[in-house]
């Protein structure tokens, strides 16, 4: 039995999804207490129950405490079972929290999977789809654990309604963790604009603005077609493209909210990104240590990567991970950026 302090660190909702996903993973039953009491709503919300019950259906869980605002549960899981499932999310929040759940479990099964999820696809605080197909997915296939992600529909908030599919083959004999030291040389860039149901000229201007920062040129086909009533909703994304890794950085545009402001935003991201050495960003960098130490327990090898930042989010998750895997993680500022190592 595993008792984690979801006040640790940043006291947030990973605390509880890198729990469950690493339950699932290890077969260890734990325990969660003061989940998310550095949040100002602490307690399960719909999005992390989503991401309970959907840890609980892969493996017949017991589980004690999977209520909303809840601030305890205990979670002991049975054997995963790949196959066909359906994870609904009930609300806007992001349906692709609830993947990453998951994602290593059933890529650790000895089977394939393949999952419908519904929910948010574009929300503040989480993975876009885009980001998780372009700069994760490659990253989990190089690791051995080849995916399909299909965007079916975009979900914003706060209607949601957005749908994916994913196609997840088994990994349990194939992962092998490798070095990401640098991003390598730049191969392309991209933006695109996500704005159903707002008028065209929003797109327009946030394109316009981001290029132009950018000294990227401007394609039509950047204003992507979605049917209107998916929206309202708009996400600004862009894809920078390096021989060794892609990174997808995403804004979002709110009411009230100038579509200059949202370019400027990104523009920010991006060249805080371009500025530093370190192969991944500050998501990646947080996302791609439990993948990274689930092969390095499974194979006994080291493997490190280079990240542009580190943030309390990723320190926090590293604790997390070493509660439930015999690895270390130690992170380093080096010239390349900080250095992660997990051994
Ligand atoms: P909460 O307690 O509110 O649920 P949380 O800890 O679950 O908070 P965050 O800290 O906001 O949520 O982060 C959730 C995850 O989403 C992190 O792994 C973070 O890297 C990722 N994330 C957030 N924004 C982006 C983005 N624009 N692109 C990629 N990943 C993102």
């Amino acid at each position: 039995m595993i008792e984690i302090d979801g006040a640790a660190g940043e006291g947030g909702g990973q605390i509880l999804r890198t729990s469950l996903a690493l339950s699932l993973c290890t077969g260890e039953p734990v325990t969660l207490h003061s989940i998310r009491a550095g949040r100002p709503k602490p307690g399960l919300m719909r999005q992390h129950l989503a991401c309970v019950r959907a840890a609980a259906q892969i493996s017949n869980a017991q589980v004690l405490g999977d209520e909303l605002q809840s601030r305890e549960l205990h979670f002991a899981p049975g054997p995963v079972q790949p196959g066909s499932y359906q994870f609904s999310v009930g609300s806007a929040g992001s349906c692709l929290l609830v993947l990453q759940t998951v994602w290593p479990a059933l890529m650790l099964a000895n089977g394939p999977s393949s999952l419908q999820l519904s929910g948010g696809t574009h929300n503040p605080m989480a993975p876009p789809f885009q980001f998780l197909a372009r700069a994760y997915a490659p990253l989990m296939h190089r690791l051995g654990a080849p995916a399909e992600l299909h965007l079916r529909r975009a979900g914003f908030h706060p209607a949601g309604g957005g749908e994916v599919t994913v196609n997840l083959a088994s990994a349990a004999q194939s992962l092998r963790p490798f070095d990401l030291m640098s991003r390598g040389e730049p191969v392309s860039t991209q933006a695109e604009c996500l704005a159903p149901g707002l008028p065209r000229h929003v797109p327009q201007r946030e394109l316009e603005v981001l290029c132009e920062a950018m000294g990227w040129a401007l394609d039509p086909k950047q204003l992507l077609a979605l049917r209107q009533n998916e929206g309202p909703g708009n996400a600004l994304i862009a894809t920078l493209t390096h021989a060794n890794v892609t990174e997808v950085f995403m804004q979002l545009g709110e009411k009230g909210v100038a579509a200059e402001t949202v370019s400027q935003r990104l523009v920010k991201d991006l060249n805080d990104y371009l500025r530093q050495p370190g192969a991944v960003g500050p998501h990646l960098a947080d996302q791609w240590m439990l993948p990274l130490a689930l092969a390095v327990w499974k194979t006994g090898m080291t493997a490190s990567y280079t990240a542009t930042e580190l943030t309390l989010h990723a320190t926090t998750n590293a604790e997390t991970i070493e509660k439930f895997l015999p690895v270390s993680i130690t992170t380093e500022r080096t010239d390349a950026g900080w250095c992660v190592t997990v051994q």
